[in-house]
């Protein structure tokens, strides 16, 4: 899932599945949408 974290005073949004940040909430849902870390056959 999505979180955020607070860095140098702007509101980042996190994936919980492989740690990458996102500066807009909707780039970080889409890519946590399509993160395959916990399973990778679920897109093919
Ligand atoms: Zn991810």
């Amino acid at each position: 899932m999505v979180t955020t974290t607070e860095k140098d005073g702007a509101t980042w949004y996190r994936c919980e599945e492989c740690e990458m940040l996102f500066d807009v909430e909707s780039d970080a849902e889409a890519h946590e949408e399509n993160c395959d870390t916990d399973s990778p056959s679920y897109l093919q």
